[in-house]
């Protein structure tokens, strides 16, 4: 982990760390833990870091904790949620990343002259893990977000925002949701319209009527989310009931009341089959 936190309530990165500034007091930031930290200067084989060393109970990561073993997607983006709010407040360097994802837009005629990336100034700080691998500087594919999502620690995914254009900058925990966050967010008029998000969410079915098609999600809290794909774009959505039942998906697509019968459903419309990534979950619930 690259931040800890402090007895003043405040957060610290390992790269501003100081002794003399900060004190030996350094502890974990998940307020389910609070371990106590040791601080590791850079290296030849890592950047600085900071690490648990206890044996035993109180001085280990918790189980709840975000550091206590690897995090599968949904948990990685539960825990960015809880922590992205503190972690964007403090002193702790931010990460931009250029989200576009333009391409997988049947109805975007890709000029020829403009290549991804390009659009928006990037930061020129990178993040550095522990195995030194840099974060991408632009994402046009929901298969980078799984693995941007997958291969950093919760602390360093809470630094990120995301460039989505028109100079408009989105911490990444209000762009990648769980379905009853984007539901939230959509009914108190706090999602931005026609901008697309990430939401995650277990298919319960499949329904095809003539004009529109449906993906169910699995209720979570009884919130309904579905999916819905347009007649116009039945061509370039090819996966089966069968592929798609029981399984856990990331969705890319831009959300949409629906009132019909005075029930309120969140829509996440899209437009074909790599708006939806499939995931590993390390367990299912
Ligand atoms: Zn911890």
């Amino acid at each position: 982990m690259r931040t800890a936190f402090l007895p003043s309530g405040k957060l610290v990165s390992a790269d501003e760390y100081q002794e003399s500034i900060h004190g030996f007091e350094i502890l974990c930031m998940d307020k389910s833990c609070r371990a106590p930290l040791i601080f590791v200067p850079k290296s030849e084989k890592a950047s600085s870091h900071f690490k648990t060393v206890g044996k035993t109970q109180d001085t280990k990561h918790s189980a709840t904790c975000g550091f206590y073993s690897p995090l599968d997607i949904v948990e990685a983006i539960e825990k960015v949620t809880e922590y992205q709010v503190d972690v964007l407040e403090s002193t702790v360097k931010k990460t931009l990343i250029s989200l576009n994802m333009r391409g997988l837009d049947p109805d975007y005629e890709k000029k020829k002259t403009e290549r991804e990336g390009q659009q928006e100034e990037q930061d020129p700080d990178k993040i550095k893990t522990k195995e030194k691998n840099e974060n991408p500087s632009s994402i046009s594919s929901l298969k980078s977000i799984v693995k941007l999502l997958v291969t950093y620690e919760p602390d360093q995914l809470s630094t990120i925002y995301f460039s989505i254009g028109n100079g408009r900058k989105m911490p990444i925990s209000k762009m990648v949701l769980s379905q009853e966050r984007a539901h939230f967010m959509l009914w108190n008029d706090q999602s931005i319209r026609d901008v697309g998000y990430f939401v995650y969410g277990r298919v319960q079915d499949f329904l095809r009527r003539d004009k529109v098609w449906f993906v169910r999600l699995e209720k979570v809290n009884d919130v309904p989310f579905t999916i819905v794909i347009f007649d116009k774009h039945f061509k370039h959505f090819t996966l089966s009931e069968e592929k798609l039942k029981g399984k856990d998906i990331l969705i890319y697509g831009v959300l949409r009341k629906n009132e019909y019968q005075d029930r309120q459903t969140t829509e996440i419309i899209i437009k074909s089959d790599k708006y939806i990534e499939f995931l590993k979950r390390s367990k299912n619930e």
